[in-house]
């Protein structure tokens, strides 16, 4: 008999003993196993000679699902490290890492493909014959050189094209595994490319210079300076070894263009990992890259588990996006996770971005990261001049100032497009009783209800609540109800009755949702149906919009005057983000930043130095203010429905660490967000100058903070390093 340690999806940090009959399983192998009552699949960690239970108090294990590791010996590190530095158990770990359809229990077998081929009459044929219809003629050459899967001919060629072939006798459809395929790295072809220039062949050949071992690169550049030539052409190299790539960004419904063009550049599969597709074709991927049967694959943030079996090179893009940090269970930051990787697998990683996080550009400038920097343009793209404007004692219409419409109706009538930002989803942040003042809240969250008017409703942007808006006040009766500030809503309003002539549309959250929707806004924006652009977030990220001469950001004095200390480079990192992705050179753009603070320091370097200099001097105020990157932090939260519960639970936590060395404990303090959903929410913040120690504490006391007996009645967690407060 062995003794099984597994790995369970039990929020505890411990592993369950378990004993097994047969051949000793690899670690690594998923177990199917009795709990309580129930069957859980877990994952085979240690395997041990004895157990602190008696014999005859283990449970059998009731299957072993695998008889080849599901994790390799990189992943198992991976899962390990993950639990050790972020305190996180170790089921919960593994459960991140792999598949839905593996935790589920699912086999771990490919299955059988089925592949498009040329018949014997297909070889024989002239292919001029076809030249009435072109995309039938491109799929027979594309088959000439190799099988193509069904999903990708579909994808590149349209079913109907196969559909036509087949009536004709040309093609024929057959099932192979993807071992009898040919291999991507006989596919490979690269199409034209540009010839790399000065700054773009040094960045090119440091990382080629790196490859077969660990190294970290920091690639700067400015917004269409080539940082992605870089990315294909280091790719290149990595794939003429016959070594796979893994390629993380931060959304992938923003950036088909993307995957297009490495699939296009190399002529291979890319493998593309997001959050749309469904449990067995994320697994699909998995399966492939761990076999090495894909060059190249892309995806968000939790692509940074796929397992590849010949692993060469790591590319994180956007490396500053937040979106790379998980908010809930385990809060990892895939950027970090992705240097631990790198270093386990002893291959080099690329960090790009033209507004690196603050923490990536002090490990670039303390020479940990080696700095590789862009500084010229290489296509068309054009930074919009920055500018701020005044709107201290101005009155201003749904949210913009008079001198601001006259800016927008010059550029509307120069035939360009405009572009407004707000990070304000809704008609209005609140609505408000004219008469006795009262704001309508929820009571869940203790925050105004954002009004929609479209929707006819008013709802908590904290939790999920929403009501009819009402026609009378809760307190006093009067029916004079006003919105107070301005959503995108109100906005894009606003704009549509003040510039009739002129088409707008509203993107965010509430107008996107729904597949391909995005996608088709953002090819009608540069199909210039579209002039007035109205937005969050959103339009920040990954695309650009050639035709915008005009952004205008409402209001950048929230996060100038924000609690967070990381809300300032947030700020500049979208300012930056958004001037980079507007206009072209023959068409700059100009782009205004509506503040009461005209002269704040900070917009003022940003605009005037831009965002490399402002970076910098943000991090000697980090410096002086000893915050993170100089500090290190990890944040207790705790949330209940009565605050008294989360205080005293924190509290005690906080007598475990008061004595620790080296580490400082801010709190119990509420949170920002002091109440949500009805739960009352506490956190208490440690920091130190030394990462070694904050851990050593963290070692110390996290197993006594699981046993408070407060620990099970409120809803705790642990974030290292994290992002939000
Ligand atoms: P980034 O990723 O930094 O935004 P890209 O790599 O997308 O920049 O380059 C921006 C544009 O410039 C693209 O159209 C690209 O094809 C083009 N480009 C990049 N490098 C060169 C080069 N060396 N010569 C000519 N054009 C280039
Ligand atoms: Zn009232
Ligand atoms: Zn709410």
């Amino acid at each position: 008999m062995t003794i099984l340690r597994i790995a369970l999806p039990i929020p505890k940090r411990q592993l369950f003993d378990y004993s097994y009959q047969g051949q000793t399983p690899e670690l690594g192998c998923r177990v199917q196993v009795p709990f309580g009552s129930r069957t859980l699949v877990g994952v085979v960690w240690e395997i041990a000679e004895q157990s602190q239970w008696p014999e005859n108090k283990l449970k059998a294990v009731i299957k072993l699902l695998d008889t080849q590791a599901v994790f390799n010996s990189t992943q198992l590190k991976l899962c390990q490290w993950l639990a050790s530095y972020y305190k996180h158990p170790i089921g919960d770990v593994v459960q991140t890492a792999l598949p839905v359809a593996l935790r589920k229990g699912v086999a771990n077998q490919q299955k059988l493909q089925q592949y498009w081929c040329l018949t014997e009459q297909a070889t024989k044929l002239e292919l001029s014959e076809l030249k009435r219809a072109p995309k039938q003629q491109a799929l027979i050459e594309t088959l000439r050189h190799a099988t193509m899967e069904k999903s990708q001919v579909n994808q590149d060629f349209g079913s109907a094209t196969s559909k036509a072939l087949l009536n004709k006798g040309l093609i024929e459809l057959v099932e192979q595994s993807y071992e009898d395929g040919e291999p991507w790295s006989a596919q490979i072809k690269i199409s034209e490319k540009p010839q790399a220039n000065v700054q773009q062949a040094l960045a090119i050949s440091s990382i080629e210079a790196k490859l077969g071992e660990f190294g970290c690169f920091l690639l700067e550049g400015v917004t269409g300076s080539g940082k992605t030539e870089v990315y294909l052409q280091a790719i290149e190299s990595v794939l003429l070894r016959g070594q796979q790539v893994l390629i993380l960004v931060p959304e992938i419904g923003l950036t088909p263009q993307t995957v297009y063009r490495f699939k296009h550049r190399f002529g291979i599969q890319v493998g593309v990992l997001h959050s749309a597709l469904t449990d067995n074709e994320r697994l699909e991927v998995w399966q492939q890259s761990a076999l090495g049967q894909l060059g190249l694959i892309i995806g968000t943030r939790s692509a940074i588990f796929t397992p590849m079996l010949k692993p060469g090179l790591l590319i994180v893009d956007e490396e500053h996006d937040s979106s790379y940090k998980q908010q809930d269970g385990l809060r990892y930051h895939a950027r970090d996770l992705a240097v631990m990787r790198a270093h386990t697998e002893n291959i080099p990683l690329v960090l790009g971005t033209a507004t690196p996080a603050l923490e990536t550009l002090n490990n670039a400038l303390s020479g940990k990261y080696q700095h590789l920097q862009l500084p010229v343009r290489a296509g068309d793209a054009a930074m919009a001049r920055q500018q701020v404007f005044d709107i201290r004692q101005q009155p201003l219409e749904f949210g913009l100032a008079k001198g601001m419409l006259e800016r927008v109706a010059l550029h509307l009538k120069q035939g360009s497009q405009v572009m407004l930002f707000i990070n304000r989803r809704g008609y209005a942040p609140a609505l408000v009783c004219h008469s006795c003042g009262h704001v309508e809240q929820c009571h869940s969250c203790n925050k105004p209800f954002t009004l929609h008017k479209s929707l006819y409703k008013l709802q908590c942007h904290h939790c999920a609540a929403a009501k009819p808006i009402p026609k009378r006040c809760e307190n006093c009766h009067s029916g004079e109800l006003t919105s107070q500030g301005v959503g995108t809503e109100q906005l894009e309003q606003g704009l549509a009755d003040y510039f009739p002539a002129y088409k707008s549309v509203r993107i965010d959250s509430d107008t996107t949702r729904g597949k391909n929707k995005l996608d088709d806004m953002l090819n009608k924006i540069n199909n210039n149906e579209f002039q007035l652009l109205i937005g969050t977030q959103i339009l920040s990220k990954g695309h650009h919009f050639p035709n915008v001469t005009l952004v205008i950001i409402l209001d950048v004095d929230g996060a100038l005057f924000s609690a967070d200390y990381r809300a300032a480079e947030h700020l500049a990192q979208l300012i930056t983000q958004l001037a980079g992705r507007a206009g072209r050179a023959e068409k700059p753009g100009e782009m205004w930043l509506q503040t009461h603070d005209p002269a704040h320091p900070l917009l003022q370097d940003l605009i005037n130095n831009g965002y490399g200099h402002f970076a910098r001097y943000a991090l000697l105020e980090r410096q002086q203010a000893n915050l993170p990157p100089y500090s290190f932090q990890a944040l207790f939260k705790a949330q209940a429905l009565s605050a008294r519960d989360a205080h005293e639970f924190l509290q005690q936590v906080a007598d475990f660490f008061s004595g620790a060395e080296g580490v400082m404990c801010l709190g119990p303090i509420p949170a920002l967000m002091e109440k949500r959903q009805g739960q009352y929410r506490m956190q208490l913040l440690l920091q130190s100058n030394q990462r070694g120690l904050l851990q050593q504490a963290l070692n110390q006391h996290v197993g006594s903070v699981e046993a408070l007996p407060l620990a099970t009645k409120v809803r705790w967690s642990l974030d290292v390093d994290p992002q939000d407060f």
